[in-house]
């Protein structure tokens, strides 16, 4: 009899996880997410944007994904808009950081979580986690790239560089930039480092929006200034790869010396291939399927109502107070592992490098 009953509870147990696995799926099938990414105009967001979708419809969500054409007021109305449509959470990539206090005020009166995705949005007490690439390391590792490949930790003679980074509405860009002149500060200081424009504080080197035609018109206007009479400019810091492109383009216009090291981030197709041709020297890979598989458990665990798994609660004060942050790692990338880290790793095929 004793066998009997263990049986019959071990059914019924197996009954109740069934219907309670039923009652999850069911509940998922009918709850949107709603996915706000800012611009199509930059591969990675189309690749985190479709990753997302994908990753959260096999979780069984349904997924309102929306691309802002990099217009702070698109997006807000794509916000107010998700939160009508009775979303159940909202996945934020931002274009302006400070911008969206009023659709996030409605949306945490609405009792629906935030994730704040790749950039924190500023100074809104409706962020309830954040998730992201460690920022600080990116501009680190493009920093500590450019002093091995220059020698600046060893004797030798100054060396020639300008500085690119993106955009001030962009909270990210003050990690990047940050964590790049953390470790270059020193060599400009001791004269090891000159900059020929003089351009070194963040206004003067921030790229607005990120626009790879604003960071040519300035690199063609650096160039004709300061490096067309012979002298030589030995590398560019450039935060991404948008950026990057634009100063490569100026390069290739009007610049006939010595070709410079130039830093980037995001492995975009088009700099991938220019580092194959020798244009661009490093970019530093965020597999953005990584973040997406990162943020897909976040909105799982916070829906099915419990807490997300977080990595960092110091580094991230979006003015309203410490936000619960997941930092994914970032990962250099050259010509010597691209193939392994792009290709072998199926982030992109042999052909789509060609
Ligand atoms: C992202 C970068 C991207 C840049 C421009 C940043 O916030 O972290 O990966 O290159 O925006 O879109």
């Amino acid at each position: 009899p004793e066998t009997t009953t263990t049986a019959a509870a071990a059914e019924t147990t197996k009954a109740a996880e069934t219907t309670t696995a039923a009652a999850k799926t069911e509940k998922k099938d009918g709850v949107l997410i709603g996915v706000a990414m800012p611009t199509k105009d930059l591969q990675r967001w189309n690749q985190d944007g479709s990753n997302m979708k994908k990753e959260l419809e096999a979780a069984g969500y349904k997924v309102d994904l929306q691309y802002a054409s990099n217009d702070v007021q698109t997006q807000v109305s794509q916000i107010e808009n998700m939160i009508s449509n009775g979303c159940k959470m909202l996945v934020i990539a931002s274009i302006d950081g400070s911008s969206l206090g009023e659709p996030l005020s409605q949306a945490k009166s609405m009792g629906i979580p935030v994730i704040a995705y790749d950039r924190l949005i500023m100074n809104s007490d409706a962020v309830t986690y954040y998730a992201t690439f460690d920022n600080y390391k990116v501009g680190q590792k493009q920093g500590e790239y450019l002093e091995k490949s220059l020698g600046l930790d060893k004797a030798g003679d100054p060396k020639n560089i300008e500085f690119f980074t993106g955009d001030p509405a962009d909270n990210n860009c003050k990690f990047f930039f940050g964590g790049a002149m953390d470790v270059l500060k020193k060599y400009v200081d001791n004269g090891r480092l000159v900059v020929k424009s003089g351009q070194t504080a963040f206004e003067q080197v921030a790229t607005e929006k990120w626009d790879s035609e604003k960071a040519q018109n300035r690199m063609d206007t650096i160039i004709a200034g300061n490096y067309s009479d012979g002298t030589v400019l030995d590398a560019v810091l450039c935060s991404n790869d948008s950026t990057a492109l634009g100063v490569e383009n100026a390069l290739a216009s009007s610049y006939t010396g010595k070709y410079p090291i130039i830093t980037g981030q995001d492995c975009d197709i088009a700099n991938v291939k220019n580092m194959i041709q020798g244009k661009q020297a490093m970019s530093v890979f965020k597999d953005t399927r990584t973040l997406a598989t990162q943020v897909v458990k976040m909105v799982d665990s916070v829906m099915q109502g419990g807490k997300a798994e977080i990595n960092d609660t110091k580094s991230y004060d979006n003015g309203t107070g410490i936000i619960p942050t997941y930092l994914c790692d970032p990962v250099v990338v050259t010509v010597d592992n691209y193939k392994e880290m792009l290709i072998t790793s199926g982030y992109y095929t042999e052909d789509q490098l060609k």
